[in-house]
């Protein structure tokens, strides 16, 4: 063979071996980038026109509605970094008053209170501990000692007038344990697990810094499983639902040069990955230096997007962590996907003949007292009234306004609400049951 023939082939070879990796490129990046200039922007209008529905319901409760986050992680859990820097003004810009953190303890003992814990620029913080698959805020001057079996720190917790709640309620907890209080019936963390690791990647690289909302959103499922576990408790006794953020602000990617020019990598929970000169190739990801210095960041799970992706709103008398503490243990409570639509201003209740408010979510009512079911909502949703785990009722029409008709019975009732999303029915509300006796 000549040297030009070879020369030929070699040509050909580079260039197919190049062409096959702008169609694997084209094909890989596709979604994110039709999510960039289609699906998002879509959207994005359907959610400003639909928040533009928002009526405010008449209050029925003297009660205040707090809006809270009741899983989230500081600098003192090994797998964050967040500061009051951070924590605050994503919990200002998002409307939030109250944060209970649940950080992981650093062994085997812990104390509370520790980290922060006060008012914040008017954001209530209060310190708890996320660990054997406990959310647990005891509320005291505590030390755990998470050397005894689960069920003992359970007990002993809940009897000094603590809170403990089951955390990442995908895995494996002794439901029949009589001393918990509440589980996550929606949890970030947990609904990204059956994520694929490359796609959410790609699509947080194109769609990161304009549209991460949207592609958190993307990651979204709705937890039927857990859901049905939490009407199945509710038959026998009163299981609070609440939704967990999980937010660390430490599930990124971010680059920083070192003083000898070499660029230096950070994976999920801060570790470094790489450190490397920098090459042709990977020069134009990078963007001028941040204040912190960075000079690449792929932001997934921060507290601006995460405090406002799902919230809990919480029935209490004043923004003390007494109160709230008691109202959340009654079940006062009911949660919302808020950056599709704040749910301030949401009632769900139980009339008498005089359609006077005799209960609300979380109570218990007498069924001789009982007329009916009812709920409000700001926002024009289909209501869906599920018994005991069985949807009754679920509203044709969307509306601000929901009655049950039929007689009602004994057992836990509680109220979803649905709102339609691109054409899909999506849920946007779920609030806690009331149970008749
Ligand atoms: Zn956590």
């Amino acid at each position: 063979m000549k040297l030009k023939q070879i020369l030929r082939l070699v040509k050909i070879v580079l260039l197919t071996i190049c062409g096959l990796i702008a169609i694997v490129l084209l094909i890989s990046f596709t979604p994110a980038l039709w999510h960039r200039w289609v699906t998002y922007p879509r959207l994005e209008k359907q959610v400003e026109a639909f928040q533009k529905l928002r009526k405010e319901p008449i209050s029925l409760t003297k009660l205040n509605t707090y809006r809270g986050v009741l899983h989230v992680h500081s600098f003192w859990s090994h797998d964050s970094k967040g500061t009051l820097a951070e924590i605050i003004p994503a919990a200002k810009h998002c409307g939030i008053d109250f944060i209970f953190l649940t950080d992981h303890p650093r062994g085997n003992i812990d104390t509370i209170p520790r980290g922060y814990k006060g008012y914040y620029d008017g954001v209530l913080v209060e310190p708890g501990s996320e660990k054997q698959g406990f959310d647990t805020w005891p509320l005291d001057s505590t030390i755990i000692d998470w050397k005894v079996d689960k069920d003992t720190v359970a007990k002993n917790i809940t009897s000094k007038g603590g809170i403990i709640f089951y955390a990442h309620t995908e895995e494996p907890h002794n439901w029949a344990n009589p001393f918990y209080q509440g589980m996550e019936i929606y949890n970030f963390h947990t609904d990204t697990k059956d994520e694929q690791l490359f796609p959410v990647i790609l699509n947080f690289l194109v769609n990161g810094d304009k549209f991460r909302p949207w592609a958190l959103r993307e990651m979204f499922d709705e937890q039927t499983t857990i859901l049905a576990r939490w009407d199945s408790l509710n038959k026998y006794r009163k299981i609070v639902g609440f939704s967990a953020v999980d937010t660390h602000e430490n599930q990124n990617f971010r680059a920083k040069f070192l003083k000898d020019g070499r660029l230096q990598w950070f994976g999920p929970n801060a570790k470094i990955i790489d450190t490397m000169e920098v090459k042709f190739w990977n020069k134009w990801l990078l963007q001028k230096p941040d204040t912190s210095g960075y000079v690449f960041k792929l932001m997934v799970d921060t507290y601006r997007e995460g405090f406002n992706y799902i919230t809990n709103y919480v029935y209490a008398d004043a923004l003390s962590v007494n109160s709230l503490a008691n109202h959340l243990k009654k079940g006062h409570l009911y949660t919302a996907f808020k950056s599709l639509g704040d749910a301030k201003g949401f009632m769900y209740y139980a009339v008498n003949q005089k359609d006077s408010l005799i209960g609300m979510l979380g109570d218990s009512v007498k069924l001789a007292d009982i007329k009916t079911l009812k709920a409000v909502s700001p926002y024009p949703g289909q209501f869906r009234l599920i018994h005991d785990g069985k949807i009754v009722n679920q509203t044709s029409k969307e509306g601000y306004n929901f009655t049950w008709s039929e007689p009602v019975q004994k057992g836990a009732y509680r109220i979803e609400i649905h709102i339609k999303l691109d054409g899909k029915i999506v849920p946007w509300l779920y609030s806690n049951p009331i149970y008749i006796y």
